[in-house]
């Protein structure tokens, strides 16, 4: 045997091999090394498999050679003794110790040290063994460098198990997003859009986040090569996607048109849209010589940890300040596309200072090379002056260097340049932390956009193009003032289609969707230029009628009755169709956008019962609005003097069927009318801004009734979960307030519901809130999940813990598989972001089967228990606290 090499020396080469961690070779080539520098006869590296009692090597080491992998059964092996997470040393004698072990008496072995891999959270993942055929003896350190190749390994292993489930969730997400309603339509109408979105949702499924990239040591960055070479390089670039989270990939793509397109590699193959051809020419290289990226990377960390981590309107002005800071540049800017010829700066810096942004045409700078080439770098002859902001000489510029952006499909979007009156300056380090840093702004710019965008599909109805509900209420309230101001009248027309719930349920939502976006069509041809059309909810839409004339409103019913004289072709046959209308007109009728609602409400309500199916708001109908105008001034001084009650529903832990806690649900019985459902009071204290006043005494009194549970010495496990209206939710403030009102009830015990409306107004000041929530402790669910917008990868970005699956999906999914894709999908999903899911709307034990067969977490329904008061709930499910043991 040879002798122990000395422990500097064997530190030194330990840390060359855990270098290398980015190969795919990186097990073997740590048993290789471990076994060279440690002289032992056989190194193991074994991952648990999924029934724990067994495990199979990643990589095996043996007299010299690297062999087969195997798998072996734990029962009776030293190796048992290692997963139970002990490290275990035999210096001598260890196949005595262990007969049954029949690999150790084959090889005859003596000495064995196992060192368990630990995942993340610290369960055993795997395990590291070095065997010797003599006593084992180690050099000084031996024990350190196991210990350090263990811990690498095991982070190794986490990575390419995420990495694995990565990829698996996003083959989910794919399906979630085709199934889910609102989405099935922009995959139909935009091939390019679903990558797009999926590369998105990876993004968020690593939790890569721009400025933590940027701060990793390894950027790798793939090249054009020599298309001969493309075979060979496509394997290379196939192994290196393993390479996961501290990397970032970027695959230039040529289609077969020639065109270029830079692709974001998250783990998709990466393949011509239309062909389906390989597309990839590329290969991977380390940007920086040895000394040279030590210097990017302070540059790089430097810039990247100055930026706060807030991704809002500053994080341009920011990154270019310490980007100029960092490279010693006298300019720095970041330009994005104004139109063809001209770039925009999004944040300038000249001579330190953030300067006003400009335009500039692209002719004649170095950006149109950089736009061309995607790099530019070299010096002005003779140099160039640019104006310096506020007062002051010009500046005399010499050198540039000029990185393209480009968005995630491998369009150009902008640039990010530095610029030097210094001649001579070091233009490789600024080359290098460029292309570092580009990525990560090129990605930041492009989801500003699509937060944009995003924040437009809130007011888009995805089915049918048309806007939405939120889009109508808002314009109405704006023009309202306007039409009042010219002293015009405003006609508001409600219509929905007879029998469409029968052509839904019979033919299936698709071509029910299909028949939709027909009639949004046939709708919009019959509709004046002047007059706003929208989609206000399933099959009902409204129009809006500007300066409105005497007789209008009866032409106007008229006109769109007509429209569908004529059939209606979709999804390939043709449909006879039929339409309620409804009508109401300001100020004659209502004086507010709610009121002149609430008026074709209830005139298309009537005008369900009538025989031509229209009819024109008038004083008798009042009536029923007096009656919702009394119910919410009931509302007030029930909630004023105290009348109101908490309901609680029990949430049961589904593998166990225990209870985990219970939603907090809101009753009123009014004396008058009886028990009124939460379904009406809640949205009318919605609207008539009674909903704060509500949801505080909601959070008051569920702290009160679990400290007189405590106080009767009942236990209550888990937490309680409160429903937060979108409005609640629009508070800066909420978290502080949620502690004040529930203040004696520690923030574990509360849990707070939020739905996907109350994030689309303002998603930026919502990441704040959620953030600020989720520090204090509360734990937050989104509510209702898929009946919303359900863009999963946007909504990972609050930072919410638990998904509710809505109850329509529950209610359906044993009968129709459209609704089993969607619970099967929505329960992987949240899986994979590492979030709780939750059924709600459980009535049957096939449900729940059914539910736990997905892995789904936890339940709430009728077949476990329907709402209680406090008294009964405590009765039924609180157990008395254990009596202290004497
Ligand atoms: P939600 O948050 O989705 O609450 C669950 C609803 O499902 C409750 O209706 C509950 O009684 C019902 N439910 C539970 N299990 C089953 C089941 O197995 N089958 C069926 N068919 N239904 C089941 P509820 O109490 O009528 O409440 C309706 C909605 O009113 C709630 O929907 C929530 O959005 C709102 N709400 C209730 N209380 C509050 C509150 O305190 N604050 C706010 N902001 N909203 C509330
Ligand atoms: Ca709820
Ligand atoms: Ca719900």
């Amino acid at each position: 045997m040879k002798p122990p090499v000395a422990a500097e020396e064997v530190f030194r080469q330990l840390a060359d091999s855990l270098a290398f961690n980015n190969s795919p070779d990186f097990f073997s080539d740590l048993v290789a090394r471990l076994a060279r520098i440690l002289a032992v006869d056989h190194v193991l590296i074994s991952e648990v498999l999924d029934d724990r009692g067994r495990v199979r090597t990643l990589a095996n080491w043996s007299e010299g050679q690297l062999r087969d992998n195997l798998s072996y059964s734990l029962a009776g092996t030293p190796c048992e003794k290692v997963v139970a997470a002990k490290p275990c040393f035999y210096p001598s004698g260890v196949s005595q110790i262990f007969p049954e072990d029949e690999l150790l008496q084959l090889i005859g072995v003596e000495g064995y040290l196992g060192l368990p891999m630990l995942a993340l959270d610290g369960t055993p993942v795997g395990l590291l063994a070095i065997m010797s055929n003599a006593p084992l003896s180690l050099p000084s350190v031996g024990e350190e460098v196991l210990r350090i190749a263990a811990a690498q390994a095991g982070s190794e292993l986490g990575r390419r198990r995420a990495e694995k489930s990565l990829v698996e969730s996003e083959r989910r997400l794919h399906t979630l997003m085709n199934h889910l309603p609102g989405m099935a339509y922009r995959c139909r109408n935009d091939q390019y859009w679903t990558m797009e979105f999926v590369s998105q949702g990876a993004q968020e499924l690593t939790g890569y986040r721009p400025e933590e990239l940027e701060g990793n040591r390894r950027v790798a960055y793939v090249e054009l090569i020599h298309p001969a070479d493309r075979d060979r390089v496509f394997d290379q670039v196939q192994a290196s996607v393993v390479i996961g989270k501290p990397y970032h990939c970027i695959y230039r793509l040529v289609t077969a048109t020639g065109q270029i397109r830079w692709v974001w590699e998250q783990g998709q193959s990466v393949t011509d849209v239309d062909t389906g051809d390989v597309l990839l020419e590329g290969f991977i290289c380390d940007i920086t010589e040895q000394h040279e990226s030590e210097r990017v990377q302070e540059a790089v960390i430097q810039t990247a940890t100055a930026i706060t981590s807030r991704l809002g309107d500053d994080y341009f002005p920011q990154l270019v300040q310490h980007l100029t800071r960092a490279l010693n540049a006298d300019v720095g800017l970041i330009a994005t596309f104004y139109n063809e010829d001209s770039l925009e700066t999004q944040a300038l810096v000249v001579a330190g200072e953030v300067a006003d942004n400009i335009r500039y045409t692209l002719a004649d700078t170095p950006c149109h090379e950089v736009i061309e080439q995607g790099e530019c770098v070299g010096h002005f002859d003779p140099p160039r002056s640019i104006p310096r902001p506020g007062k002051g000489e010009p500046l005399l510029v010499h050198s540039y260097v000029g990185r393209r952006l480009d968005s995630a499909s491998g369009e150009p979007i902008g640039s990010l340049t530095v610029l030097y009156c210094n001649p001579a300056p070091d233009l490789k380090l600024a080359t290098s932390v460029l292309r570092i840093l580009a990525a990560g702004a090129a990605a930041e710019l492009e989801r500003q956009s699509n937060d944009r965008r995003i924040q437009q599909l809130a007011y888009v109805d995805g089915t049918t193009g048309l806007p939405n509900r939120i889009r109508f209420m808002d314009w109405l309230n704006e023009e309202l003032p306007r039409s009042e101001g010219r002293g015009s009248a405003l006609g508001l027309i409600f219509l929905d289609l007879k029998r469409f719930k029968e052509i839904n349920d019979v033919l299936g939502h698709d071509i029910g969707d299909q028949l939709l976006a027909a009639v949004a069509m046939r709708l919009d041809q019959s509709r004046r230029p002047e007059e706003f059309l929208a989609r206000l909810s399933g099959d009902e839409f409204a129009f809006a009628l500007p300066d409105l004339g005497r007789g209008d409103l009866p032409r106007a019913i008229e006109r769109f009755r007509v429209a569908f004289a004529a059939p209606i072709w979709a999804a390939g046959r043709d449909f006879k169709l039929a339409v309620n209308l409804g009508a109401a007109q300001f100020p004659q009728d209502a004086r507010s956008a709610a009121d002149l609602f609430q008026c074709a409400s209830v005139a298309i309500h009537q005008a369900k019962r009538s025989d031509d199916g229209a009819c024109v708001f008038d004083i008798a109908m009042a009536e029923t609005l007096n009656h919702r105008r009394a119910l919410a001034e009931r509302l007030a001084e029930a909630l004023r003097d105290d009348l109101l009650l908490l309901h609680f529903q029990p949430v049961m832990d589904l593998a166990s069927e225990t209870l985990i806690g219970a939603e907090v649900l809101c009753r009123w019985y009014d004396e008058q009318w009886g028990w009124v459902s939460p379904a009406q009071f809640i949205p009318l204290a919605e609207e008539r801004g009674l909903i704060i006043d509500l949801g505080d005494w909601v959070l008051r009194t569920a702290a009160l009734q679990l400290q007189t549970w405590q106080a009767q010495g009942l236990v209550f496990p888990g937490r309680l979960s409160i429903n937060i209206s979108a409005q609640q939710f629009g508070d800066p403030g909420l978290a502080d307030r949620v502690a004040l009102l529930t203040r004696g009830v520690e923030p574990h015990f509360i849990g707070l519901e939020l739905t996907e409306s109350g994030f689309m107004r303002d998603p930026d000041g919502a990441v704040g809130i959620t953030e600020r929530l989720r520090s204090a402790g509360y734990v937050l669910s989104i509510d209702d999940f898929g009946t919303g917008y359900s863009s999963l990868s946007y909504l990972r970005r609050f930072a919410a813990d638990t998904l509710k699956i809505d109850m329509s999906f529950v209610r359906d999914m044993l009968e129709n598989s459209h609704d089993y894709t969607i619970v099967t999908t929505i329960v992987a999903m949240a899986h994979s972001l590492g979030m709780t899911t939750v059924a709600e709307g459980v009535e049957s034990r096939e449900q729940a089967d059914a539910l736990a067969r997905l892995g789904c977490d936890r339940v709430q329904g009728f077949y476990y228990g329907r709402p209680l008061d406090g008294d009964a709930f405590a009765e039924r499910w609180l157990a008395d606290e254990e009596p202290p043991r004497s």
